[in-house]
């Protein structure tokens, strides 16, 4: 019998990725010129991975819903993950130079997940880089009533996983400083509606279903999901906050799992990442890191030890403001001008 924790692990120290920046930079100088690159094959990518999923959607139309649900888990998950990775990348605007490109590349890659959240994702992604584990600030964070419901159980946990986009959208909810509603939002919510109804109209409801299927497992009950275990869980180390994984899914997932990396450097793209990794090696390998997501979603399931308590929060915001848009690493680069206004 283990005993069960009832609250989060808090820390006093400032999160740990800003710090680390400073250090390789002075370090390892050569890593910036990798800093403010952009990628755009992320679009290519995101294309290949829409027409994959809308051909899918299209051939499994009329088939049975056992066909539909092993397609969805065995091979839609895959290319829908990959998604949520090029609109992570263009949240940061490390496809293309132009803010606006970066945005319509985002509104593009929702399109197969059929429910608009690429801007909305954007606008509280940027907020968990610059305020990790403030609880009301980093969406990223269970709410405490999930918390408290899951827990530990294996079988919570389970679930948790199943109907983790439900979750993570109530979560949006505490985040009553971060609400924003402007054109982009609007431009996501019409582009994606006008998507939906042309696949139910052309293709019909269980086309829709399929894609809908796929994005549950994309980020859910499916190795895959242990993504959400792995970035900063305290899976492996009740002090280390972030962890990155090095195992096979980097190469289908746009190295999603340099997630040390990122954090440190989030101005570098993800085909970067490594290069990051192999030039400050005695940084990142004397961390705990992952190699196999069907591991650690077994690990998390199971290991009575890990609850969605086990996250380290805190309470102090720091010196960042509400308005950071989470380049550390750009700004220790290029000095950024005082502003006019006092
Ligand atoms: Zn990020
Ligand atoms: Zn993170």
């Amino acid at each position: 019998m283990s005993t069960k924790v009832n609250d989060f692990t808090y820390s006093t120290a400032a999160e740990p990725h800003r710090i680390r920046t400073r250090q390789i930079m002075k370090a390892h100088p050569e890593v910036k010129k990798l800093i403010g690159q952009k990628n755009p094959t992320t679009l290519w990518v995101a294309v290949a991975c829409v027409i994959l999923m809308v051909g899918m959607a299209w051939l499994l139309r009329d088939q049975s819903w056992w066909l539909i649900i092993a397609a969805a888990w065995f091979i839609g998950a895959f290319p829908a993950h990959t998604l949520f990775v090029c609109i992570h990348e263009a949240a940061h605007n490390l496809v293309f130079r132009k803010p606006a490109a970066n945005v319509w590349t985002a509104i593009f890659a929702n399109l197969p997940t059929v429910f608009p959240t690429a801007i909305t994702f954007k606008n509280f992604h940027i907020k968990h880089h610059a305020f990790q584990g403030v609880h009301e600030l980093d969406a990223d964070l269970p709410d405490w009533y999930e918390a408290k419901l899951i827990n530990n159980y294996s079988i919570g946990k389970a679930i948790w996983l199943l109907l983790y986009p439900i979750f993570q959208g109530i979560r949006t909810l505490r985040m009553r400083e971060l609400a924003v509603f402007d054109k982009w939002v609007i431009a996501n919510f019409v582009v994606q509606i006008t998507f939906d109804v042309l696949i139910v109209v052309f293709f019909g409801w269980k086309a829709l279903a399929f894609l809908v299927l796929c994005l549950f497992f994309s980020v859910g009950l499916h190795p895959l999901g242990a993504r959400w275990a792995q970035e900063h869980f305290l899976t492996l180390d009740p002090n280390q906050e972030t962890y990155s994984y090095y195992g096979r899914l980097n190469t289908v997932n746009l190295n999603v799992g340099f997630h040390n990396e990122h954090h440190d450097f989030p101005s570098v793209p993800w085909n970067k990442l490594p290069a990051i990794k192999n030039a400050a090696p005695e940084y990142y390998e004397t961390l705990k890191y992952h190699t196999s997501f069907v591991k650690l979603f077994f690990l998390f399931l199971f290991n009575q030890e890990i609850s969605l308590y086990s996250r380290i929060v805190r309470k102090e915001r720091g010196r960042v403001t509400l308005d950071d848009q989470s380049k550390p690493d750009m700004d220790m680069i290029q000095p950024q001008p005082q502003p006019v206004t006092a």
